[in-house]
């Protein structure tokens, strides 16, 4: 059981000329037993929010908490954290029983608890068929579970992952993002998990911490960030495709920016059916992508060569092609509007 706190965090790398800030004042609590997303684009300063709360990089400024002791100036291994990293650092002459014991044999645990625990730990995985095989021995899902196990012995309050299912494929990535909602479910500790991957960060967290250049721009339940960005960056960085940004000044007001989903672009074949209120916009297909479930159609507007659209439509006959001059259309429910200049979600 724990609760994170970090209030104020900077961190500045260098000194002088050289000086760079990766983390620029972050403030954030994660509740006990929450499974809590960093969630950025790569270089964002997550995974040295990450490494501040481990303990392993100090803040230049700010202060961080486990369970309201403030923790700055305590060693990581005093910290009851475990981290798990996208490299799975298992040592190869060991077998899978051995390392997920490690942590216990390091503590002075006696052989049979430490065998008890690392059999259980494997259980909880499916690795119970592995644990006389070597690290070489398994696949690249099984090498990060055995990884996740040897976390899960030490039973920490806090589990620090940092993008630890990058190196999976893509099936044994799904696999693998419900067996950590699941393990989240079963064990009572507090999740920080680190990543660029939006479905990431929308399937597994309780909540989610957008960063943009060491900066929060938005927490909430993943759904809620998706529903209501709080900037232009929020609204593109969550969503595959991205949010559709169309200039205001397209349709009259120049100091907006206005979002549409690409799910909400529907193309207009004059039968009213997108609603009264909502907006047009001539475009040129560019291309047309057949998914199967859906066809994305991709587009740049008329008049604007550089407004980029897309739609996402179902796979119905009567689709444009390339080339084709189409109007998208959208219902003032699904608008969005942004500040202009600040990027800033207006009310
Ligand atoms: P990625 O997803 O690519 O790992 P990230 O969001 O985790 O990115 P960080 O690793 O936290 O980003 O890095 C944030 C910024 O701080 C980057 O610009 C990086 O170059 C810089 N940085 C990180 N560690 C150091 C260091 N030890 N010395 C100097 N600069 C660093």
């Amino acid at each position: 059981m724990a609760q994170v706190r970090l209030e104020h965090i900077t961190k500045v790398f260098g000194d002088g000329a050289e000086a760079a800030t990766a983390v620029d004042d972050v403030s954030l609590e994660i509740p006990d037993h929450e499974f809590m997303i960093l969630l950025g684009p790569s270089g964002c300063g997550k995974s040295t929010l990450l490494r501040m709360v481990a303990g392993l990089e100090d803040p230049t400024e700010g202060d961080v908490f486990i369970d309201d002791v403030r923790v700055n100036d305590v060693e990581p291994k005093l910290r009851d954290v475990a981290m798990v990293f996208q490299s799975y650092a298992l040592y190869p002459h060991k077998t899978v029983a051995r390392n997920i014991e490690f942590p216990l044999k390091v503590r002075g645990i006696g052989k049979a608890e430490r065998a008890a625990e690392a059999q259980r730990a494997a259980e909880v995985l499916g690795l119970g068929p592995y644990l006389g095989r070597k690290p070489g021995q398994l696949s690249g899902g099984q090498r990060q579970r055995v990884a996740l196990a040897r976390a899960i012995v030490r039973r920490p309050a806090v589990f620090l992952m940092d993008e630890p299912l990058s190196n999976l494929d893509a099936k044994l990535r799904g696999d693998t993002r419900a067996e950590l909602v699941d393990l989240h479910r079963r064990l009572d500790s507090t999740f920080l998990y680190v990543t660029h991957d939006q479905v990431e960060a929308m399937t597994m967290g309780t909540r989610v911490a957008v960063i943009n250049q060491g900066r929060l721009e938005q927490v909430g339940a993943p759904q809620e960030v998706y529903d209501r960005p709080a900037s232009v960056f929020v609204a593109q960085f969550i969503g595959t495709p991205p949010m559709n940004i169309i200039p205001g000044g397209l349709l009259g007001d120049g100091s907006v920016r206005l979002g549409v989903r690409p799910e909400h672009l529907r193309l207009d074949t004059g039968d009213g059916a997108t609603g009264a209120g909502g907006g047009r916009v001539q475009a040129t297909v560019r291309q047309v992508e057949h998914l199967g479930h859906e066809v994305l159609v991709l587009a740049h507007g008329n008049g604007d060569d550089g407004l980029a659209l897309t739609a996402r439509l179902p796979p119905e006959p009567g689709l444009p092609g390339a080339g084709d001059v189409v109007e998208f259309a959208f219902a003032d429910r699904h608008v969005h509007r942004f500040d202009a200049a600040s990027g800033e979600r207006l009310p």
